[in-house]
Formats: C-alpha cells, structure tokens, sequence
C-alpha cells in the first residue's frame, strides 16, 4: 500500500535518506522544511518541497490541511548535544514549541500516525551496556530534554485522541546513501565521522578528541553508529507496525566504538592517517550509548544491511570524496 506521508526536516540529513526510502517504494512525499539546515537538492525528485518553518503555524496549518496525509514523519529540529548546552532555552522552545503545535494540529486535522526522531540523548550517563526502550529518561542536555517532552505528549495523544505513534530513538547516525545520491552535510560540521574523514582528506585541521578521561576502555566516548539508510528503512517498518499501535524503539547496531575507534577506522577505509589531537571533553556527552536495538527487529523485522562500522564509514567516504563541497546549493 502506497502512503502519502508530509515529511518535517525532509532536506536534513536523515530526513533526506527517509525520503528516498519513501520514494522507492512509491509513496506520495511531501518535505516541509525551512532549509535552515537542509538542503534544497538533498530533496530527491519525486517529493514536493514546501519551504516553511513549523514557527509559522499558518504554513504548517497550510499544508495540513492540503491533502488527507496517511502519516506525518517529523524530523525537523535542532539536533546539536552541544550546542543545546549553551542555548537551552532555544532548544526546548524551538524543539518543544514547534513539536507539540505540529502534534496538536495534527489531531486537528485528523491525521492518525505520526512518527517523531527521537535520540540516545535522552538517556544520559545511563550505566554501562545497552539501553533498551525501558531505560529510565533522564536527559543529560537540553536537547535530550526536549525530546523526551516530546515523546510523552505523544503517549497522551495517543490515550486521549487515538493518535499513533513510533518514537524512534536515534543512536549515532552515519554514512550515507550507498546509491552516492545523499550524504552528510552540516554546516558548520559537529559530528565525529565526516570531520575524521575531512581531516584525513587534509581538509581540515586535525580533527580533536574530545575527552580521554572517560570510563571506557580506552578512555574516549563510546557511541552505536547506524548506517542513515537502515535508520529510513526503521521508518518505513515502524509506521506498518502502527495498525498494532503505538511503538517506541531504540535504533542502533547494538555494538560500541570509541571515538579511537573510529579513527582507525577511517584511516583502514581511506587507506591513510587521520591526523588527530586531544581536547578536553564536550559538556553534556555521556561516557557511552549503546542500543538495545532486538525490540524493532522482532516487532518489525528491521534488520540493518550496514552493522560494521567500516561499511558505514565507506559510504561516508565515498560521499565525501564525491562531494568536496557538500551539496551544490
Ligand atoms: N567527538 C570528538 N571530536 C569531534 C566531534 C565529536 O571527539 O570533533 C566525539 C563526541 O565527544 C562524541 C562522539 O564523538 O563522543 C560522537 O559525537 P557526534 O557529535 O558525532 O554525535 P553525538 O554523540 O553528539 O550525537
């Protein structure tokens, strides 16, 4: 059955890759976004692109209410650990604010599944192993924060409107369209693979470590990278698993690497070093996120086609090389 799904944060870099998983089994796609961090030609053809912020709560109520949407899949937010450090007001209002107006109209206009980008964030200094969807919450940033305000005014949507949900919670999101048509492109660029491969392309100045103090085995942060392509896929199994109803899931590949770890890494794929230096540690990163990811693969059948660290680093790499400037726009 082909859906017609309205796609928030459409042009960002998972948004983008959700998109063309959409496309490809031919669903009707609609991208709402206000390109303040994507990109125009990270929209695929095939899917509308309406440019419009979620703050402008008539365009949102605009597009709505432009066609009987099966699934509004909302990707569209400030994403930094870091950034929502210093400016934690600005995460939880943007985040929170725009969230629930976009929830709230959509019981308005009777669309009956949503489906929200959640994150690791949300966990913390969780204690060491993998984190399954029962971990208790508790926010180590503002950004995780608001994600969790987020995930429990969906739980009530659901209970008082009938509104279902998949919260899917992101672990470390990586790689790139294995097609070479999308790939990773931040500016100015924060996460760790795309600056480790520019450093090693001579791009960029060495790319920093941030902490070497932490309780891990080598004493840098621990994260589960997941392949941006089985994260689409995730979407698209987890919005057939709503007609059971609502879903939340932990999407990762069950499997940690350190930040040097990562380095090694890209120095294997990219048949080079990685120049490198070390800083103090980043406020707000947890020690270490792994997921507990068996939940969506027994539920939904979501099965990752790039578990290995390296094969996510390849297609990273590939895009990167391919596009020295990221996207043209
Ligand atoms: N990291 C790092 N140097 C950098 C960027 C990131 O050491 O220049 C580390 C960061 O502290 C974290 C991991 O790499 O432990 C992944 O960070 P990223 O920003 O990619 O994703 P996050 O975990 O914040 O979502």
């Amino acid at each position: 059955m082909t859906l017609r799904v309205l796609v928030t944060g459409g042009a960002g870099f998972v948004g983008s890759h959700a998109v063309a998983a959409l496309l490809a089994r031919g669903d009707d796609v609609c991208v709402f976004d206000n390109l303040s961090t994507g990109h125009r030609s990270a929209v695929l053809p095939g899917a509308r692109l309406v440019v419009g912020d979620l703050a402008d709560h008539a365009a949102v109520d605009a597009v709505l209410a432009d066609g009987a949407w099966d699934a509004v899949l909302h990707f569209a937010s400030l994403s930094l650990v870091g950034e929502s450090m210093r400016e934690p007001m600005l995460y939880l209002r943007t985040n929170v604010g725009n969230g629930l107006h976009l929830i709230d109209r959509c019981i308005h206009h009777g669309i009956g599944r949503f489906v929200l980008s959640s994150t690791a964030a949300l966990f913390g200094n969780a204690p060491p192993g993998a984190i399954g969807e029962t971990a208790p919450i508790e926010p180590g940033s503002p950004y995780g924060e608001s994600k969790a305000v987020l995930e429990r005014a969906l739980l009530w949507a659901d209970r008082i409107h009938g509104l279902k949900s998949a919260v899917l919670r992101y672990f470390n999101a990586a790689g790139a369209d294995p097609e070479g048509r999308l790939g990773e492109d931040h500016r100015p660029e924060t996460h760790l693979i795309p600056l480790v491969i520019d450093a090693a392309l001579g791009r960029r100045p060495p790319v920093q470590v941030f902490g070497t103090d932490y309780d891990t085995p080598d004493g840098t942060c621990i994260r589960d990278y997941i392949h941006v392509s089985d994260l689409a896929q995730a979407h698209l199994l987890a919005l057939a698993r709503l007609d059971h109803g609502s879903v939340t899931y932990n999407l990762g590949n069950s499997a940690g690497h350190s930040v040097r770890e990562v380095i090694a890494s890209v120095a294997r794929v990219g048949g080079r070093p990685v120049p490198h230096g070390f800083a103090p540690r980043r406020p707000g990163d947890p020690a270490s996120l792994v997921a507990a990811s068996a939940r969506i693969m027994e539920e939904a059948g979501w099965q990752p086609r790039f578990a290995a660290l390296d094969e996510i680093v390849r297609t990273a790499w590939a895009w990167r090389v391919a596009h020295p400037q990221g996207y043209a726009d």
